[in-house]
């Protein structure tokens, strides 16, 4: 029978803040010499915990499907690629500086443009001026005019220049996709939110290239695809919701764009955008380049540049929407047990393996089964402290299952399996005990 327990009640994001710093998930960059404003580093649980939203991104957009490619490109960038793709004019943001206090704010996020939401004071914000949020550096020795570099601002441009490379080496055709993983920059104005908004962070991207007549049917089928990847994660469908860009929003290249949106503590905020580029990249592109990048297709004998659909997400903003959503603290008897509800995919840990005692005689068969299911999972062996505090640790890095050796396992071959959620546990015998993880974790 499962324990009684209450529920408490959400996260709110200072929770989040404590537990990934105490645990291992994030710290702030460069502490030790007072922190890099708005940068974190991802320790060893957060370094895994990333890694599983890549993977299990990759995995729904790339593996499961045949129509979807996957590319690595290169994060420093010439001037002539962001010059055709509109970003050096136009990726910019609405900067105004409060006269009196210095401080500098996005003019689009003030509540209210008199009021300065540092200082308090009135009429003291100067007009907005466009700030561009590109980074800028210089390749090779000399520094000045014909060495600029830039770093992407997104990951999208990469699998645009790269369109027919890619046409042509995997003799894909329309409707398909190039997608891609990787960091990108932005010199925001107000980062902020803990990982939300920062300055370098990493995006998960996806250029679905359609025939031009089938760009609003492919532009729906995304936007529900990319609801329904958050909720099969375990996001609760409620946390979500999929909100229409309006006109003046949109930007300079889209025909529509809508935001997968997540209940942040501080309100509803952008997870995910999905935009119709239409063909405005690839006509840019081949204009500059003076490359063509277009498809002709043999069998209607007709030539035309693709329309995009391109989701873009964030992991560092996915993760931070998946361990909010995960989080609870329930009061178990007089004690509190936090437990992140983490789905086994994103879980950074996924079993944990605990000799009920650090006796030599319960090492050998520990560690042997430690090393068994370390074939196919990333599991934690613990030996430490007594058995409840080290169910609680687990619980709240989220692991889904504790195995534990005692002395009996010597005898009768079998050990013992604990829930994270339920905290049920059962008795397997070993030699059916990978079996029965694969069939809880559900891979
Ligand atoms: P916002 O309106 O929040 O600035 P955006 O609309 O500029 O975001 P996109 O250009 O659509 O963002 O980028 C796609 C995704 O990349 C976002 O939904 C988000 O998950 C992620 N992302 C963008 N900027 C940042 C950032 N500064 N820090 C973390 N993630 C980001």
């Amino acid at each position: 029978m499962p324990l009684a327990f209450t529920v408490m009640p959400a996260a709110d994001l200072e929770q989040i803040v404590n537990l990934c710093k105490r645990r291992g998930f994030v710290y702030p960059s460069a502490e030790i010499y007072g922190g890099f404003r708005s940068s974190y580093d991802y320790g060893p649980l957060g370094s895994l915990m990333l890694r599983n939203v890549r993977e299990s991104w990759v995995r729904t957009m790339v593996q499961k499907r045949d129509d979807v490619v996957l590319i690595d490109a290169a994060i420093l960038g010439p001037p002539q690629v962001f010059e055709a793709s509109g970003h050096l004019a136009n990726f910019s943001d609405p900067l105004v500086d409060c006269k009196k206090c210095k401080q500098r704010f996005r003019e689009d996020h003030l509540e209210n443009p008199a009021v300065c939401p540092g200082c308090g004071s009135e009429g003291t914000l100067t007009e907005a001026r466009a700030f561009n949020l590109m980074f800028k550096t210089f390749a090779g020795p000399v520094e000045g005019s014909g060495a600029e570099v830039y770093l992407r601002p997104e990951t999208a441009q990469g699998m645009f220049v790269n369109f027919t490379n890619v046409l042509q080496t995997s003799r894909k055709k329309p409707p398909f996709g190039i997608a891609q993983v990787g960091k990108s920059f932005r010199n925001e104005i107000t980062p902020g939110n803990f990982i939300f908004r920062t300055r370098e962070f990493e995006q998960m991207e996806l250029e679905f290239f359609v025939p031009p007549a089938e760009g609003p049917k492919w532009y729906e089928y995304w936007c529900n695809a990319r609801m329904q990847w958050y909720v099969d994660l375990g996001i609760p469908a409620d946390m979500l919701r999929l909100r229409a860009h309006d006109a003046d929003e949109l930007s300079h290249y889209s025909a529509g764009t809508a935001d997968v949106e997540f209940a942040y503590p501080w309100g509803w905020g952008e997870l995910e955008g999905i935009a119709q580029r239409t063909n405005f990249d690839l006509n840019q592109h081949a204009t500059h380049s003076g490359q063509k990048l277009d498809y002709f297709d043999q069998s209607t004998n007709e030539r035309y540049v693709p329309f995009v659909i391109e989701p873009a997400a964030g992991v560092n903003r996915a993760m931070a929407a998946f361990l909010l959503a995960a989080y609870e603290e329930q009061q178990v008897g007089d004690e509190v047990r936090t437990v992140l509800h983490l789905h086994p995919r994103l879980a950074p840990y996924k079993v944990a393996v605990l000799p009920l005692s650090k006796k030599d005689t319960l090492t050998p068969l520990a560690r042997s089964i430690f090393e068994s299911l370390g074939e196919r999972y990333m599991v934690d062996y613990d030996d430490t402290q007594s058995i409840g505090k080290r169910y609680r640790r687990q619980d709240e890095i989220g692991t889904p299952l504790c195995v534990t050796v005692d002395f009996d396992s010597l005898e009768d071959g079998a050990v013992t399996i604990r829930e994270r959620d339920s905290m049920e546990q059962v008795r397997i015998p070993i030699a059916d005990l990978e079996s029965e993880i694969r069939s809880r974790l559900g891979f």
